[in-house]
């Protein structure tokens, strides 16, 4: 499981913080080590067709653009990855989260307390359970903010999704607005999953064979709402796990060092 790739390790840099980031070398020593290994990388749907220890499955949570590079650098190769970008974050340019942690990246005055509570603490529960309009008022509210801090750049657009398609990458469901799952009314939940299912069939033309749930987080009522559109479901390591929720291994820029 990797989110973004970028070009060199920045200990100040939130993304690193939350180990959502690793470096280009550490992602290129990656590859290197599956190809060195004679391991084959597929697409997250060949698991539902019978695996061995030798496949690999890479995926990218959220729909970066820097996956640009990597996608391409792993294409190159002959590799195959899934992406699971969360549809608003495409259509809108636009992320909570990122918004907050850009803003605390250009603000380091305010950054060490509120930064923790970003990274393991309140706000970043509170953030990953509220629309994009709700934390634009409350950001005004709490902390006097109305720009957006956030790249707009920083997510990739639905041209480049199809490009990957046509390639071969595969699109999985991540949710709509990236909302934790279990923390939505069930109403809410179905369109989460029917409104990304049918995003990613109109861009793509091709049906989503899996669901990567957002944050990680699932619970039984989640499981068997998502059953009905794929029997596929992904979440990460170190979580709590309904079957047949497969956990990742969350790729980490110090960290996963084999024994
Ligand atoms: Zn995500």
């Amino acid at each position: 499981m990797l989110h973004r790739v970028l070009k060199s390790y920045d200990p100040n840099n939130y993304y690193f913080h939350r180990n959502t980031a690793i470096s280009w070398e550490r992602f290129l020593n990656l590859l290197d080590e599956i190809q060195g290994n004679g391991w084959t990388t597929r697409p997250i749907s060949y698991i539902s067709s019978g695996y061995t220890s030798r496949d690999i499955f890479i995926t990218f949570d959220d729909g970066y653009s820097d996956n640009r590079e990597a996608l391409d650098e792993i294409l190159r190769r002959g590799m195959l990855a899934t992406v699971y970008p969360a549809r608003d974050f495409v259509k809108n340019r636009f992320s909570p989260i990122d918004d907050m942690a850009h803003h605390l990246m250009a603000e380091p005055v305010i950054s060490k307390e509120i930064g923790e509570s970003l990274l393991n603490g309140r706000l970043k529960k509170i953030l990953r359970a509220i629309s994009a309009p709700r934390y634009r008022y409350l950001r005004n509210k709490w902390f006097g903010i109305e720009q957006d801090a956030m790249n707009p750049f920083l997510f990739m657009t639905e041209e480049l999704l199809l490009h990957y398609s046509k390639l071969g990458v595969e699109v999985g469901i991540h949710g709509s607005s990236h909302r934790v799952f279990t923390q939505l009314p069930k109403s809410s939940l179905m369109n989460e999953i029917t409104d990304s299912v049918n995003w990613i069939l109109n861009l793509t033309n091709i049906y989503p064979k899996s669901i990567c749930f957002p944050h990680g987080k699932h619970d039984i009522e989640v499981v068997a709402l998502s059953l009905k559109h794929t029997n596929l479901l992904l979440g990460v390591e170190g979580g709590s796990f309904c079957t047949p929720v497969l956990p990742r291994i969350h790729i980490k820029e110090h960290e996963n060092v084999r024994t």
